[in-house]
């Protein structure tokens, strides 16, 4: 994967609420054209895999139930600068933290249930990408 990608997912908080269509038109009109998209469910040992990196903090149980606890989009992106201005997109962890206009102040309920996610680098988004998407689908 190149380094004007990133990788998101939908989280199940926002799938539920039905906003996927809302997420996926603020993606597009921000000018990241989706390259691959999967509409799924993580089992719990499957969402633990993803998160491992999170395993020694306080909130990886919960973390993997609540990613486990329902349908999530994921997907790849593309744009120039893509993990950086991705995550401008998404705002801060913390819904109450995140700037106006942003998709998690818009439409996350909790720093948990925070609607959706981004790569925090170059490194993780070919990673994340990968987890999910066969070489086939992301080309
Ligand atoms: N999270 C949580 N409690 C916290 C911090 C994070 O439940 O105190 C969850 C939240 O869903 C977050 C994910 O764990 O999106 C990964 O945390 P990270 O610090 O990587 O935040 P992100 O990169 O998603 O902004
Ligand atoms: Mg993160």
């Amino acid at each position: 994967m190149a380094t004007n990608r990133t990788f998101t997912m939908i989280k199940p908080d926002a799938v539920e609420a039905g906003n996927i269509g809302g997420i996926t038109k603020m993606i597009e009109e921000a000018g990241f054209k989706i390259v691959a998209m999967k509409y799924t469910r993580l089992s719990p040992e499957i969402a633990g895999k993803f998160y491992e990196v999170h395993s020694e903090r306080p909130f990886y149980g919960e973390l993997c139930s609540y990613m486990s606890s329902g349908p999530i989009v994921a997907a790849i992106l593309e744009k120039d600068n893509a993990v950086e201005d991705f995550r401008k997109l998404i705002g801060a962890t913390n819904p109450a933290d995140a700037a106006e206009g942003t998709i998690r102040k818009i439409y996350a309920t909790s720093i948990s249930a925070n609607a959706v996610h981004g790569s925090d680098s170059d490194e993780n988004a070919e990673i994340e990408g990968n987890f999910y998407f066969s070489e086939l689908e992301r080309h």
